[in-house]
């Protein structure tokens, strides 16, 4: 019970001390031992002391009564100071009083702590508990609040944890000490605690010090027992050293991640410039093959040259010359992309009539590959605001990746309906699917899922990085469902804009330029060589 910022003794009769605290010793700059001697004598003592400690003592203990007062009393130093001054008496059995257990706190210079000291004092069940605490050995701070966050009594411990002397701590309130972030949950919990929603709680909270700084506590809090006043005691415990080594851990471990992070971007940064090595050099080396090819023809048939020959010398090379076209497209769009510098040109459009538009020259590349396409409209003429020439990118890549991801008799279902203002192009095929968990990792940019089965035909992960870009430009989305072996399903969903004030600009069925060198070469991946 020493330490704290209460002066407290207990009283076997008038004239004998039993137990006194060191702030009752310091206040009369005693060494603490001072009043536990037997039989007092009165002659070495101050009148402060006799004030305080003595008088009305009979009174108590005649009365049986407790007695709460005010009085002047002058300390070591000699200055006078008020203190509320209580003596409660203990009764036994038999209804004599066995002890009296007397408090004081100065209150010169708060007044208005009088009010909660009072209560506290009234409340004796709880003080006493409190009182009945192991101060002395407590490391820990111990607080006596109440509800509001007025603190009532504290112990040494948590001066010394919250850096203030007692007088300061004294006129402080715990919630203005407490950090903004911690404030609320601390202020609900305890609400529950005094409405009795809950018995007790823990929290770590951060508390500011009178240096200025904020520290880690642990706050255990329960109520003090019975009483009106509705009281709280916490335990507060410094975990500042815990904290700043679980942050030091957190801090290593973002460090780790972050290097994981770009080990792994970098990994796949040189596995993206690998391919695309590849990607740059498979068609030019194809074109150079067939240039070689046709000069020798050249010049072994100076004269006549065999027409066919020549014609799928020239397919060879627009085919590969398309893919590094596309190639360096989706480059450069993707460099656009990365720093927002990609726009759409958006029209009002038949969405019905640009789809057909788009997929009527994919009709012979779904024929020569064997592919099984099946086209399947719900709509009529809808019109909707887009870019056309993105729309017609958006399909063209979902259907070549149909076609390379897909077997010789695999089927691919285009499909175009309505639902809920939005337009849905579903492209469905019964290919060799995609493990559920790289579902997630395909519209990543340079992301390749088979690497093995990719090779046989070629990309470098970015048509559907690019096609998922292009998709939510249009504010749509683009999902994926797929069963590794059964097939996959790529979802557009695109917002059927209403307000179309803007868009004067019609494109009457979606007239696109140069359709088929467009086909040509988003499918020049698809004939490689
Ligand atoms: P690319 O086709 O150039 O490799 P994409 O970004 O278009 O790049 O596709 C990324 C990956 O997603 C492909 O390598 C493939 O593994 C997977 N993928 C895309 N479409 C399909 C599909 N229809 N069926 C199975 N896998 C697919």
């Amino acid at each position: 019970m020493d330490n704290i910022n209460v002066l407290f003794w207990n009283l076997k009769d008038e004239f004998t001390v039993t137990m006194a605290n060191r702030t009752l010793a310091n206040f009369f700059g005693r060494e603490q031992q001072f009043y536990n001697m037997k039989n007092m004598d009165c002659n070495h003592l101050t009148s402060g002391e006799i004030e305080l400690i003595f008088a009305d003592n009979q009174a108590v203990f005649r009365e049986k009564k407790k007695v709460s007062l005010e009085k002047w009393i002058s300390d070591s130093t000699g200055k006078l100071k008020l203190l509320s001054i209580t003596k409660t008496p203990k009764l036994n059995k038999n209804g004599e009083v066995a002890s009296v257990f007397c408090t004081a706190i100065d209150i010169t210079e708060k007044a208005s702590l009088k009010k909660a000291l009072d209560i506290t004092i009234d409340n004796l069940s709880a003080s006493e508990k409190f009182f009945n605490l192991n101060f002395q050995e407590a490391s820990n701070g111990i607080l006596l609040s109440d509800k509001n966050g007025r603190m009532i009594l504290f112990n040494e411990a948590l001066c010394e944890i919250l850096q203030y002397p007692m007088e300061e701590l004294i006129k402080i309130n715990l919630f203005d000490i407490t950090h903004q972030e911690d404030l609320p949950k601390s202020k609900y919990l305890r609400n529950m605690l005094v409405n009795n929603r809950i018995k007790k709680f823990k929290m770590e909270q951060r508390l500011l010090t009178g240096n200025g700084n904020y520290i880690w506590v642990n706050m255990s809090s329960r109520l003090a027992n019975g009483g009106h006043a509705e009281l709280i005691i916490s335990y507060i415990e410094d975990i500042g050293e815990r904290k700043s080594a679980e942050e030091t851990i957190k801090e290593q471990q973002a460090e780790i991640e972050s290097k994981r992070v770009e080990l792994e971007f970098n990994k796949l940064k040189n596995k993206f410039f690998a391919n695309l090595s590849h990607e740059f050099r498979t068609p030019l080396n194809l074109i150079f093959a067939t240039l070689h090819l046709m000069e020798s023809n050249l010049d072994r048939n100076k004269e006549h040259v065999p027409y066919e020959k020549m014609k799928s010398y020239i397919n060879i090379i627009r085919q590969n010359s398309y893919r590094l076209l596309r190639l360096v497209h989706n480059l450069i769009d993707l460099t656009k992309m990365d720093i927002n510098d990609y726009h759409l040109n958006l029209k009002k459009c038949d969405i019905v009539s640009l789809v057909k538009q788009i997929i009527e020259p994919v009709k012979s590349y779904m024929e020569e590959n064997n592919r099984e396409f099946i086209y399947n409209n719900q709509l009529e003429k809808r019109e909707i605001i887009c870019d056309p020439v993105n729309i017609e990118r958006i399909i063209l890549n979902l259907l070549s990746n149909a076609i390379k991801f897909t077997r010789v008799g695999d089927q691919i279902i285009l499909s175009l309906r309505e639902e809920k203002e939005e337009i849905i192009i579903s492209v469905r095929d019964t290919g060799i699917g995609i493990k559920k968990d790289k579902l997630d990792l395909i519209f990543e940019e340079f992301r390749q899922v088979d690497e093995s089965f990719s090779r046989g035909s070629e990309g470098t992960g970015l048509g559907l990085p690019i096609t998922k870009y292009l998709v939510e430009l249009h504010g749509g989305t683009i999902t994926v469902k797929s069963k590794y072996g059964e097939g996959s399903e790529f979802i557009v969903r695109l917002p059927i804009k209403r307000d179309d004030s803007v868009f004067t600009e019609e494109s009457p069925a979606g007239k696109i330029e140069d359709l088929t060198n467009k086909v040509d070469m988003e499918f020049s991946d698809i004939y490689c060589g």
